[in-house]
């Protein structure tokens, strides 16, 4: 009887599939998930296609696949969506593959207990213990945390009720990834512009097929209000929703939005889960149990049973691109995936990538639009303080008129939020006496000081070191001065000014946990605080009702940057984070701090004029032929030696062929000449915009001479960090 032999893939760095055999008693379909022996080891691989001919012989050599695995076959639609990717980013399959097949392990997970109220009571009564039976008289079940909290006492209280037998334990079986959303549960009063924009959406959904909106509408205009319809439409038909977001810091409250208005959460996919959870909730969304997931990128990767809708929040967000390993953007790929699947898609923002609004004004992509806020609320009005006139003395930041008004609106009892995209205290540390800046010994980078951790840090490799005790130049003690503000500087000048204020700092570094995190962004909501001061954390998304006042210290901050979307990505931030204001009563408004007023990013923001921000960029994109009029790739050499980088980075350069529609320039050292101890050189490659250049750059680093040594290549196709 003939050998059957399958090619199966492998989640390690390879493109090409290995050839088994298939022994017949396994009965084995392209897609099934096997353990095949590689090398030494054993390994996860995915059938990747069936009856490969092979030489007369070979077949011989081959070993077989030892096991099929109990996990659903990878579907047609997840392994086309592979094969596309890889293709295009120009990494290897497997890698794609390994981003799919993030599984997790299943096992028990950590058990869940909960207390109630059972024995006799305790032999010593105290107030605390007091508290705690009169709140938990009702019998209900509460985890420990919940009765600590809704007695008002310590934990270590309830457990000595457990101790004297007053309270009993019970344990609750694991939470489910998610319940069935009901979507009908409570669905809005949509106004006249919702209800036309959710009408093309569910009319999307319905009549299924690729198709991709645009959902262009104000900060607060209602853009989860009616993306939400087509997910219920979509749950309707029995199909699975992906909603993409940029920040895990974003989903706590979607997911309490989303249960709102469909009874129950939906499931959630990002970094921070935990391996078993991660498990169950993979098998979920394989076997169809799951009708919605929100998540972080890699969500994309899911092996969904019935994928009918892909949803990207605010698609014009840059941490969208994964900058390591495979080199994607999510949001592009979404596309992708959604065309593949032959499903719609929506994008969201209140400030569209350059990219999607050519798009949408070509007609390729639909544009909703909502122009107004729900309620009625204008939006935000914007003032520029102007820096050199009117900024605050040496050794301060925030200038004295946006003190001033900073104070009006805590008095009449407003909350405000002051903007710096910075963390740590100062991004320079300088010696007075001598002038040496304080650098990173392994990075092209200076440290900066997190003082409420009491560590120079590097941002670049994370390099920490305490702050040494004397000038390692010069040996002057104390000498060493801060140079610039970060949120931590901003808060000890906030509080100066503001001595007996609630000033509560985000950002990402001091989180302790995503669940702290959820706390803190309730207690901004419910009023607890009076003054946020955060990094971009806070810029995006987030729903505070009482925020009506929004100052950027540093406006200018990302303009500088060389990077070919400073103007837009400033533009954007900034729009986002002035947003944040007034969303539900009084007029919000936003200051903005800057050297430059007269730059056309501040005022398409003080004239209220988006369209026409849009307008001059996307000419300027189209002048220089830069994306989406023309294509990008960027080409990053490193190695631990200058010489050998540079050199390597050179040859390649020269081998590049000929074509007029491309032209390929550098290498230069990169502005962030050195990471980690590598020397970094940079070749950027510019093409027409219907040219295929991956197929352009697979033919070329072909040909690429050896590397030798220690030199890595890294290729980025469409680059959204030139640093
Ligand atoms: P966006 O996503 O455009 O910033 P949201 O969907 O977050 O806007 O809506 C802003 C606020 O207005 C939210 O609190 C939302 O619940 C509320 N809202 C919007 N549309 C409606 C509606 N039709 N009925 C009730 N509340 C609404
Ligand atoms: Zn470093």
């Amino acid at each position: 009887m003939a050998q059957r032999i399958v090619d199966v893939l492998v989640p390690v760095a390879l493109d090409h599939t290995y050839s088994y055999r298939a022994p017949p008693e396994l009965d084995l379909s392209v897609g099934d998930l096997v353990a095949v022996p590689l090398g030494k080891a054993e390994t996860v691989g995915v059938v990747w296609s069936d009856n490969v001919p092979v030489r007369p012989g070979l077949h011989n050599r081959l070993k077989d696949v030892d096991a099929t695995l109990d996990y659903p076959p990878l579907r047609e639609e997840l392994r086309s969506f592979v094969d596309w990717v890889a293709n295009y980013t120009l990494s290897p399959r497997g890698m794609v593959l390994r981003m799919a097949l993030r599984m997790g392990e299943l096992g028990p997970e950590r058990e869940r207990v909960a207390v109630r109220l059972s024995g006799p009571p305790p032999q010593r009564m105290t107030p605390a213990r007091r508290r705690v039976m009169t709140a938990l008289s009702d019998g209900l079940l509460r985890t420990k945390a919940e009765a600590a909290k809704d007695a008002g006492v310590s934990t270590g209280v309830i457990d000595g009720l457990v101790d004297e037998g007053t309270l009993e334990v019970v344990a609750l079986p694991p939470e489910p990834v998610a319940r069935q959303p009901d979507p009908d549960y409570r669905a809005p009063e949509l106004t006249g512009p919702q209800r036309m924009a959710t009408d093309i959406l569910r009319g999307a959904v319905k009549q299924g097929g690729y198709t991709v909106d645009l959902l262009d509408g104000v900060t607060g205009s209602g853009k989860t209000e009616v993306y939400f319809e087509a997910i219920a439409e979509t749950i309707r038909k029995r199909r699975q929703s992906l909603v993409l977001m940029p920040e895990i810091a974003l989903t706590a409250q979607f997911l309490d939005r989303f249960a709102q208005r469909f009874g129950v959460r939906p499931a959630e996919w990002h970094s921070e889960l935990g391996s078993r959870r991660r498990a169950r909730t993979w098998n979920a969304v394989a076997a169809g149990e799951v009708n919605v997931v929100v998540g972080a990128r890699s969500a994309l990767f899911l092996p969904y049973a019935d994928l009918g809708l892909i949803v990207v929040d605010e698609e014009h967000d840059a941490v969208y691109k994964q900058e390591d390993g495979v080199h994607y953007h999510a949001r592009d790929m979404a596309v992708v995936r959604a065309r593949i699947a032959d499903i719609p898609i929506v994008l969201s923002s209140a400030t569209p990538s350059v990219e999607t609004m050519v798009n949408a004004r070509r007609g390729r992509y639909r544009r909703l639009a909502l122009t107004q806020r729900f309620g009625g609320q204008s939006e935000p009005a914007i003032e520029a303080i102007d820096l050199k006139r009117e900024g605050p003395p040496r050794g301060r930041f925030i200038a004295p008129r946006l003190a001033g008004i900073v104070k009006t609106a805590l008095e009449r009892g407003d909350q405000a939020l002051l903007f710096l995209n910075r963390r740590g205290y100062a991004p320079l540390t300088l010696c007075r006496a001598c002038g040496f800046r304080l650098n990173c010994p392994n990075c092209d980078a200076w440290l900066v000081d997190h003082r409420f951790k009491r560590q120079l840090v590097c941002h670049h490799c994370g390099f920490t070191t305490p702050p040494p005790a004397a000038c390692p130049k010069c040996h002057a003690t104390e000498s060493f001065v801060a140079c610039g503000p970060g949120v931590e500087r901003l808060e000890e000048e906030a509080h100066t000014l503001f001595p007996d204020r609630r000033i509560l700092v985000l950002s990402s570094d001091l989180i302790a946990s995503i669940e702290r995190m959820r706390e803190e962004f309730r207690d901004i909501e419910e009023g607890r605080v009076d003054i946020v001061i955060g990094t971009q954390l806070v810029a995006k998304g987030h729903h505070f009702p009482k925020l009506n006042l929004v100052g950027v210290i540093d406006a200018d901050l990302g303009l500088g940057s060389g990077d070919p979307r400073a103007a837009e990505r400033t533009f954007q931030l900034l729009h986002q984070v002035i947003g944040r204001a007034g969303r539900e009563e009084g007029r919000g408004m936003g200051y903005l701090q800057t050297h430059q007023p007269e730059h056309p990013v501040m005022q398409a923001l003080i004239a209220q004029d988006r369209e026409a921000f849009y307008n001059s960029e996307i000419a300027a994109r189209e002048r220089l032929h830069y994306p989406p009029f023309g294509r990008l790739a960027s080409l990053l050499v490193t190695g631990a030696d200058k010489h050998a980088a540079e050199g390597f980075a050179r040859k390649l350069a020269m081998i590049a062929p000929h074509t007029d529609d491309v032209r390929v320039l550098g290498p230069a050292e990169a502005p962030l000449a050195v990471v980690r101890g590598r020397h970094r050189f940079r070749l950027m490659v510019k093409s027409a915009r219907n040219f295929d250049l991956s197929a352009w750059l697979r033919g070329w680093l072909a040909q690429a001479p050896k590397r030798k040594g220690d030199i890595k290549l890294d290729v980025d196709v469409d680059p959204q960090s030139f640093l």
